[in-house]
């Protein structure tokens, strides 16, 4: 498996890893665009999400709750923060299995870049 979040998942790579459960894994940003800038994803690997199936409905959902927790946790829920998940090129992703980007620690703009 050459997919580098399957290898953080199976610590063939290291991961600054914030948080795990069963179905997912979240771990801090490489290159941080915010104070808090956090993935999380799920252990199944997923490609994008144009791929997620009705099966994987519990696990996605678990990635938006893992989302505000760890928002909840790290004091920054109630001032407010970003989640974002890219599709594909013109969404912006770069790696092929499927992240919820959880940013927190400054003021967000709309619309996104
Ligand atoms: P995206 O452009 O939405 O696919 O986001 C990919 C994200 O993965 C980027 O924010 C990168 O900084 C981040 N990233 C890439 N490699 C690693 C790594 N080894 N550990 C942590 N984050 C990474
Ligand atoms: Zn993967």
């Amino acid at each position: 498996m050459e997919c580098l979040f399957c290898k953080i998942i199976n610590r063939e790579i290291p991961g600054d890893i914030v948080y795990e459960d069963d179905e997912v894994l979240a771990f801090n940003d490489l290159n941080p665009q915010a104070p808090t800038h956090i993935l999380i994803i799920p252990k199944k690997h997923i490609a994008t999400l144009n791929d997620i199936e009705e099966s994987d409905l519990a696990t996605i959902g678990r990635l938006q709750y893992t989302a505000a927790q760890i928002a909840k946790e790290k004091g920054f829920a109630d001032e407010g923060y970003r989640v974002v998940m890219n599709c594909n090129d013109m969404g912006g992703q770069t790696v092929y299995h499927i992240h919820m980007h959880l940013m927190g620690g400054r003021e967000f703009t709309w619309p996104a870049g």
